[in-house]
């Protein structure tokens, strides 16, 4: 476990350990750059990266010649690229955009078009009849589909984790429970004040999602505002994954994307998300009428789940702002980099990000740290999670399942103990490795897995985030 008796002078630090901050940190580490990352949470992903739909997209309806597309088409490229060397999961289910009525219908071509001008050409129209060839659980209704074979599905956790655990390995180091709260520039360096005392670094980078605006005061005001916007789902019990194979995403409107329908990686089905604009920055609370309406909703698309358990609820905030983009930029007079406003694609999006802030870096501050790029890449295995791959239940010597809704072995939880990014609060052992997320929510494992805990580290995890 990280202690705050750390190194104090940094080349470069990033505020805030969400999919992007993890990307980043990977790639300023594989740069050569010594890097920290300060989390306020007690784990990585303790913001909007917690809980998303867990689609990686291709962009096809990405606003066309939009920053958002070309981090996007990186990231899905990049990622596609090293997905194997981490052993991270990548469910290739592709998407159907279902037309529901004859506005919808007529969008369908404008759809097929934007997919086309931003590049994703097997986009195509396809009749109702071979949608519901391939979707026959679908209900009834629908008048017209655009197919969209190359959308896939990951693990959204083990993701990010994977790209901070190469940057441990390659020396980058972090801390948890440490809000960076204030920030002085003098003599072309930064002393950043943090609830575990201030740093200096050469560098900042500011992946702070929900607090980005906020983070970004610390350089400058801050071109952009925070509006935090909560997407609630529904998590079904895993015979519901059964009734369909592709993501069914809806006709989009002007204001969102709408609520879709797609599996998980862990073998459940997942029903959202809403988009609700609210102020709170730290609550995502589900409401019992919105969950009840996307009950309805998806079981219109898709009657059978009526025959299926809802499992676990959850809500996300996306970190939207007054734009439509990303704000990336970098203030080259401050030495700082940000990736603000990335608010409904970053999961698919983070590591062409990273790559842009790189580019940023080199064209603007790479007189201010001497490095040079990591020569012989380590590739740090991640535990498999996901339900259409061979999982540690099924292994020899797993010391046997402790839960059993999930079949997370004593194994798995040993591990993450040991592991180079340990996590140090309960949402972080949960997200690592499964355990007291399946239907009984931790009700029969909880005691073992507390076993577990005090047997396997000194301090206990703090409970703050669930998820
Ligand atoms: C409902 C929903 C559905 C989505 N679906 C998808 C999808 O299917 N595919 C996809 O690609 N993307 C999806 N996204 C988008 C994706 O989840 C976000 O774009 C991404 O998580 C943003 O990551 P981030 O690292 O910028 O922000 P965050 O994840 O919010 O990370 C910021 C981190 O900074 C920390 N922090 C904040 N302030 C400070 C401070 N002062 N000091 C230290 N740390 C600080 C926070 O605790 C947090 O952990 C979805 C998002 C939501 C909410």
């Amino acid at each position: 476990m990280q202690t705050s008796n750390i190194d104090r002078e940094w080349d470069v630090i990033i505020v805030g350990g969400g999919v992007v901050g993890c990307a980043v940190m990977r790639k300023f580490t594989l740069l050569g750059a010594r890097v920290l990352l300060l989390e306020r949470g007690g784990d990585i992903l303790s913001g909007a990266s917690k809980a998303n739909s867990a689609i990686l997209h291709t962009g096809f309806d990405a606003p066309p010649a939009s920053v958002e597309l070309d981090c996007m088409k990186r990231g899905y490229e990049e990622f596609l690229s090293i997905h194997r060397h981490f052993n991270l999961p990548v469910l290739k289910t592709g998407a159907f955009v279902v037309a529901w009525d004859e506005a919808q219908l007529k969008a369908l071509p404008g759809i097929v078009e934007k997919a086309h001008q931003n590049g994703i050409m097997n986009v195509r129209e396809i009749s109702v009849d071979a949608l519901y060839q391939q979707e026959p659980n679908l209900g009834k209704g629908a008048l017209g589909a655009v197919s969209v074979p190359d959308e896939c599905v990951i693990d959204p956790w083990s993701t990010p984790l994977a790209y901070m655990t190469q940057a441990v390995e390659h020396g980058a180091k972090y801390e948890f429970h440490c809000e960076v709260t204030h920030g002085e520039f003098n003599d072309d360096r930064w002393t950043l004040t943090t609830s575990k005392g201030d740093f200096r670094t050469k560098i900042v980078i500011n992946c702070a999602g929900i607090n980005g605006d906020i983070v970004e005061n610390i350089c400058r005001p801050s071109p952009f505002t925070i509006h935090p916007r909560k997407g609630q789902f529904l998590v079904f019990d895993k015979s519901a994954a059964q009734s369909i194979d592709a993501i069914i995403l809806p006709v989009p409107t002007a204001v969102t994307k709408g609520v879709l329908i797609s599996k998980t990686i862990f073998g459940n089905l997942l029903v959202g998300p809403t988009a609700e604009e609210q102020e709170d920055r730290w609550h995502a609370a589900v409401s019992k009428p919105m969950l009840e309406d996307l009950k309805q909703q998806g079981t219109a698309l898709l009657p059978s789940l009526i025959n299926h358990a809802v499992t676990a609820t959850y809500a996300g905030l996306r970190p939207a702002t007054e734009y439509k983009d990303y704000q990336l930029s970098c203030v080259r007079e401050k030495n700082w980099l940000c990736a603000g406003g990335i608010r409904s694609t970053g999961l698919t999006s983070a590591l062409g990000i990273a790559q842009v802030l790189a580019e940023l870096f080199e064209m603007h501050l790479n007189d201010k740290i001497q490095c040079s790029p990591v020569q012989d890449i380590h590739w740090p295995k991640m535990p498999n999670l996901a339900q259409h791959l061979t999982r540690a239940y099924e292994q020899p010597d797993n010391g046997g399942v402790v839960c059993h809704c999930e079949l997370v072995t004593q194994s798995e939880i040993e591990a993450v103990f040991a592991s180079s990014v340990p996590p140090e609060c309960i949402g972080g052992l949960r997200r690592r490795t499964r355990v007291m997320m399946g239907r009984c929510n931790g009700f029969y494992c909880s005691s073992h897995v507390n076993k577990l805990i005090d047997q396997n580290i000194e301090q206990n995890l703090s409970v703050g985030d669930i998820l």
